[in-house]
Parts: C-alpha cells; sequence; structure tokens
C-alpha cells in the first residue's frame, strides 16, 4: 500500500493519520478538509470558547513539529466531491486523488431548526467560526433562548447565563436528555438549569421567530411568547455523507460498516461521527455516536485494520461521553437506553451529586454520574468487565461505606 487518503480533517480523520504513521506506513498519506483550519478540538467550542476569551488557537489538535513529523499532503478548506471506488479515487475540486486505502471521517454537521428563516441572531453550533459568533452576540445579548436542552444547548445555556444572559431553554421533550436516561434521570439534570435561574420548558416546540432584521420574539406550541435578541439551536447533527451519495455505499443514518470499520469495499474504512457501526460491546448493535472518545477509538481500529486487513479486529468499546455545564460535570458509560430499571446508587439530584445506574436483565448496562468523578471510574471498569448488576450493587454498598 502506498497511497492512502484520509477525508476528514478533524478529530477521527487526524488521529487515523497519526495512527498510520505510528504503525509505520511510510507511503503517501494525504489529509483533506473542507474547514480551513489546521484539526481542532471542538468540545470547547461551548464551553470555555463560550464562557471565556479563550484563543481559537489554543484548541489546535496538533503542534507544528508533530504535523510535520507526519509528512502529510495537507488540502484544507476543500471538500472531496465525489468517490469513485471502481477507480480507487476521490475527487477534490477539480483533482481526482489515487487511493489504495481509504479512510473516512466526516464527521456531521449541526441541524437547523425546521422553523428557521432569515431573520438573523438564530446560531447553531458546531465549528469554531459558529463558536466566535455565537460569543461575539452573548456579548451584546441580554436574553437568549436555547432550543433543545442536550448537552451542547445545556453548555451554552450555562455560558450565556455566566455572561449575564437571561437564559430559556425549550425542550420537546417531557425532561432534558430523556432519550439518551430516561425521565427520572433527565428530570435531575433539568434541575441544574432550574437551580441556575434558567427558564427551563419542556414539552413545547418553537411555532414562529419574529423580527425584522434579527430575532427579537418567540413564539412556542403552547401559545406562550418570549423576548430573544439570540437563538441557539441544539437540536442534533447530521452526517456527512452527502459526498458519498453515487459511491455506492451504503448510507443509512452514516456510513454502515461492519464491526471491522469496513464499509463493504476492501480498502475503505470510515471512522467517527460518521460512521455507523456495530459496536461487540453493545452486542453487535450499529450505533453511530457523537462522542469524542469514540471517533479517537475508531481513528485507531481503523488504521489498524486498513494496513492489516488479514488481522481485523472488532470494534469493542464501552461508550463514553461527558458534559461540563456550570460547574458540574456528567459522564455517561455503557448503554442507557431501552433499560428494565434505573436506580440511584450514590447521593441524589438534592445533593448535586449522584451515581445512576441502568439495568438490562441481569447486567449492567449503563452509568451515569454527575459530580461524581472517583466512583464513576469504578462503575466504567464494571462495565468493561461485562459486569452484573448485583456487583453494581455490591460496588454501591462498598462505595457508600
Ligand atoms: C460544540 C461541541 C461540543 C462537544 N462536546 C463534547 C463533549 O463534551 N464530550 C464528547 O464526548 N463529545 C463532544 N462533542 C463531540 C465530538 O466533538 C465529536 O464526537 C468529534 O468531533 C467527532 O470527530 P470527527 O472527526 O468524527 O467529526 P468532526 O469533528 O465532525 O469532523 C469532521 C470533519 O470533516 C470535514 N468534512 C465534512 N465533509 C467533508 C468532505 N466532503 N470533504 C472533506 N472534509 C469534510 C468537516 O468539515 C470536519 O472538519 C462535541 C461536539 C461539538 C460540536
Amino acid at each position: 500500500m502506498n497511497e492512502i487518503v484520509v477525508v476528514g480533517a478533524s478529530l477521527a480523520g487526524l488521529r487515523a493519520c497519526q495512527n498510520l504513521r505510528r504503525a509505520n506506513f511510510e507511503g503517501n498519506l494525504t489529509l483533506v478538509g473542507e474547514e480551513k483550519h489546521l484539526p481542532y478540538d471542538r468540545p470547547p467550542l461551548s464551553k470555555t470558547m463560550l464562557s471565556t476569551e479563550q484563543d481559537p488557537g489554543e484548541l489546535s489538535l496538533i503542534s507544528a513539529p508533530d504535523l510535520a513529523e507526519l509528512n502529510l499532503n495537507l488540502i484544507l478548506g476543500s471538500p472531496a466531491t465525489r468517490l469513485d471506488t471502481e477507480a480507487h479515487e476521490v475527487t477534490v475540486g477539480d483533482e481526482t486523488i489515487f487511493y489504495d486505502g481509504l479512510i473516512i471521517a466526516t464527521g456531521a454537521r449541526a441541524r437547523k431548526l425546521s422553523k428557521s428563516n432569515d431573520t438573523g441572531g438564530i446560531h447553531t453550533l458546531r465549528t469554531v467560526e459558529d463558536s466566535l459568533a455565537i460569543r461575539s452576540a452573548l456579548q451584546s445579548s441580554s436574553s437568549v433562548i436555547i432550543v433543545g436542552a442536550g448537552f451542547i444547548g445545556s453548555e451554552v445555556a450555562a455560558a450565556a447565563l455566566h455572561r449575564g444572559c437571561k437564559v430559556s431553554i425549550i425542550e420537546a421533550g417531557a425532561a432534558p436528555l430523556m432519550r439518551g436516561l430516561g425521565y427520572e434521570v433527565g428530570s435531575a439534570c433539568g434541575r441544574l438549569h432550574q437551580s441556575h435561574g434558567v427558564d427551563l420548558r419542556v414539552g413545547v416546540q418553537i411555532r414562529n421567530i419574529y423580527g425584522s432584521h434579527t430575532v427579537e420574539e418567540v413564539e412556542l406550541t403552547d401559545g406562550s411568547r418570549i423576548g430573544a435578541d439570540l437563538v441557539v439551536v441544539g437540536v442534533g447533527a447530521t452526517p456527512n455523507t452527502e459526498w458519498l451519495n453515487d459511491s455506492g455505499l451504503t448510507i443509512d443514518d452514516g456510513l454502515v460498516c461492519d464491526t471491522n470499520l469496513n464499509v463493504g469495499v476492501a480498502g475503505i474504512y470510515a471512522a467517527g461521527d460518521v460512521a455507523r457501526v456495530p459496536n461487540q460491546w453493545m452486542g453487535g448493535r450499529p450505533l453511530r455516536t457523537e462522542h469524542w472518545t469514540t471517533a479517537t477509538e475508531h481513528a485507531a481500529l481503523a488504521a489498524k485494520n486498513l494496513l492489516q486487513p488479514a488481522d481485523s479486529t472488532a470494534y469493542d468499546s464501552v461508550p463514553f461521553v461527558w458534559s461540563d455545564q456550570y460547574e458540574d460535570r456528567i459522564q455517561i458509560a455503557g448503554d442507557t437506553n431501552d433499560f428494565d430499571e434505573v436506580s440511584f446508587l450514590m447521593g441524589s439530584a438534592e445533593e448535586g451529586a449522584f451515581v445512576v445506574a441502568y439495568r438490562k436483565g441481569e447486567r449492567l448496562a449503563g452509568v451515569m454520574a454527575l459530580n461524581s468523578m472517583r466512583p464513576f471510574v469504578q462503575y466504567r471498569r464494571l462495565l468493561m468487565a461485562h459486569g452484573q448488576w448485583n456487583q453494581a450493587l455490591d460496588l454501591a454498598q462498598e462505595l457508600n461505606g
């Protein structure tokens, strides 16, 4: 293999390149990115970038000397527009680039509100430009509406409050994060907002947005109206797969892969937010996650399996994600969907610190922790070891003393 192309120059794409070089791939390595920036980290975009005057330069995922050492053919500011799997070619601008091996890491983009119109002052958040635009708007805004009480919306709410804005969150579900964590735990997360004075409205959606040049008022489906000079929409992300539409690859809520991250054509692998992968730890259920840790794990595995296809390894990992809101840290590991039982094992919502466990059958399926980093590590270990529910209860007894 002499020519490897990686499409998508962010976390998964860069980490794939680093892993390829670490595994002694000495051929030509091309990294193609739509954004004009060197790969940068996204989690701070909704956290420190909004709550402080952090310099975007601090978000870089690689230092200049380390980048030089990778010896990449780096094409930035230009998206790949087509993939021809027969000719082994990726089209970028008016150039076609030949590959022996390809890693697709084109991630996802922020979903927009279907009710969005041309009114100014309505933002989504995915890129450093989005974050800078929201930061600048926060400086001159007094009243902010956040649409969606997911992680990104919640983090922006915390930053807006920190900057002295009046903040309302509009959530369509009966509680924040309900789809991922269930009603009880979602409601406990909702308390974080309410305890800081955020106006959290659940079970409602946006009906109309009013304003001549910029947003002035929002009408909700329950008929109520809220004045606002800034709206930030955090209603999920859409995988960037349009450039693959005529490639013959299977697209279904992301680029569909087998458990080795192969997309069904020899020599082509996917990694990160764009990839829908059966995770062995989850019993092989295909899943597209938007988690930082998953993107780095995929990148390492895609690089390894591309270089050693005969010795391919399946993706097998406990999903993990975190979120920082106000002064609080939420951590989630494992599978917290479709559970049989959810139980507070340590602490409580009132104490502002807890560990919640999710049971499926006899198995410990997932754990969510608020401000409980030490016990969380132990529960995550138990999940990695495919621990049973009674082991989770025993651990709680031990930790609770
Ligand atoms: C505001 C924010 C906060 C987050 N906070 C957390 C957190 O606290 N914890 C956590 O676990 N995760 C968090 N995440 C998620 C995490 O950042 C993502 O899981 C991670 O960025 C995924 O990396 P990726 O490389 O797969 O995709 P992306 O980061 O989306 O990168 C894909 C890259 O490919 C480029 N691209 C797209 N199409 C093309 C094309 N056709 N040709 C070339 N390039 C293309 C894109 O422009 C982009 O640069 C956050 C995400 C955001 C947006």
